[in-house]
């Protein structure tokens, strides 16, 4: 006899509301005060954006590092700094932010959606591979929720034709592969500081390359393309960039939220790990993998199920799991990116325009469902669970208790 789920009546598994706690504290203010008392907030002027900068490079052993207003910011800035313009593609995944395609789109290069593996969530790279025309100027690769792309074979398929590799790590901090950080195996290495991500400024972006000219490239795309090196700011710029600086203020906190990374990181590894385990060899059920070689960060973790085998719907396995108390939803995105609105009506811009889909370049291109049928697939059976660096101990082994009580009384 199964235990009777807090859905029909029984008691909940979740006992005690999730730990909760302080991402902020003196750190930050004293930084914050030390910038506003250098009398300016511009990042050229002032110490904390260089101090970031510098503090960011050395735990991650990188040679240079620009610092930038979004994460969005960062990855248009990688892509402005590779040349990336008009009739280029770029391949990427279709489960990802936004902020991964819209740098692409901003160059009038368009998106070339990758399919993933079906239990990693991230790139394949023969997938990868097989996108891969004369046209493809770069690759963004997402190593999404903490967890590791097989990024040593992207980056080795991808410089063997000649594309350079740009890492999104906007949610994978502190994570390992192989022994060496996601944001240092390919050309350039991104990362967003927005109020969702392990650590956060509020809003802002970091790059990381060890290419000085890669390095310059992006310092200036940051800044309109005004080259400050000089004496005198040469304002005369060669063409288009945005302005994605970072202020004074978010470096004040970024900084002291570095402080703060590891831990926070190690901290949802154990935790992500932990659970992953407690509900491996559930049949119908397949927890978030992680590659070997590969230290999670865990930003969530996300299982798919199989509903026939697990003997439920997975919207009726998620009013389960909330009625014992646990943090659970159905899906991720809305949809893969490509089947957004913008790309089944091939409209990136306002008015009556296909551009850049529309073959101006001599490379038309339409989106349509089941260009990334793994992808789908995923989307469609996937059941997203937080981890936090707050969580408890207690929290872990309700929410494992939760998980196994919910399948075995299905599965009777
Ligand atoms: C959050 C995120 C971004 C964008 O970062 P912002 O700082 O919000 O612009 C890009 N890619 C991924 C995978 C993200 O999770």
């Amino acid at each position: 006899m199964s235990e009777k789920i807090a859905l029909y009546g029984g008691t909940p598994a979740k006992t005690v509301p999730y730990g909760t706690g302080k991402r902020f504290g003196k750190e930050e203010l004293a930084n914050l005060e030390e910038a506003l008392n250098q009398n300016t907030l511009f990042y050229w002027f002032g110490g904390m954006t260089k101090r970031f900068c510098a503090k960011f490079a050395e735990m991650y052993g990188s040679k240079h590092c620009v610092a930038t207003s979004s994460g969005t910011a960062s990855i248009h800035v990688a892509l402005g700094a590779l040349g990336v313009g008009p009739g280029d593609e770029v391949i990427t995944s279709p489960i990802t932010d936004m902020g991964s395609v819209i740098g692409i789109l901003y160059q009038n290069a368009v998106p070339v959606f990758a399919d993933l593996d079906p239990h990693t969530y991230n790139m394949d790279p023969d997938s990868i591979e097989a996108k891969i025309t004369e046209r493809t100027k770069a690759i963004v690769v997402v190593h999404l929720a903490g967890n590791a792309a097989e990024i040593d074979r992207i980056v080795e398929i991808a410089h063997r034709h000649g594309v350079p590799v740009v890492e999104d790590c906007a949610q994978s901090y502190c994570c390992k592969y192989k022994g060496k950080y996601v944001g240092t195996h390919g050309d350039i290495g991104c990362f967003s500081l927005n109020d969702f991500k392990h650590i956060s400024a509020g809003d802002g972006g970091m790059i990381l390359t060890d290419d000085e000219e890669l390095y310059y490239k992006a310092m200036m795309f940051a800044d309109k393309n005004f080259n400050r090196l000089g004496e005198e700011v040469v304002k005369n710029v060669p063409y288009l960039a945005p302005n994605y600086r970072m202020n004074e203020l978010t470096a004040a906190v970024g900084l002291a939220q570095l402080d703060r990374v590891e831990e926070i990181c190690a901290k949802r590894n154990a935790y992500g790990k932990r659970l992953n385990e407690g509900i491996s060899g559930i049949a119908g059920l397949y927890p978030h993998r992680v590659l070997d070689g590969c230290d999670c960060s865990y930003w969530f973790t996300m299982i798919r199920i199989d509903e026939e085998k697990l003997g439920v719907s997975r919207s009726e396995f998620v009013k389960a799991l909330k009625a014992e108390g646990i943090k659970a939803s159905e899906g991720y995105i809305p949809s893969c990116v490509y089947q957004y609105d913008l790309f089944r009506n091939r409209r990136a811009y306002p008015g009556d325009t296909n551009y850049p889909f529309d073959g101006t370049h001599g490379n038309a291109i339409e989106y349509h469902d089941g260009d990334c049928p793994i992808a789908e697939e995923i989307l469609a059976t996937c059941v997203k669970i937080p981890v936090n660096e707050f969580f408890t101990e207690q929290d872990l082994l309700e929410t494992v208790a939760a998980i196994r009580k919910v399948c075995a009384y299905y599965r009777k």
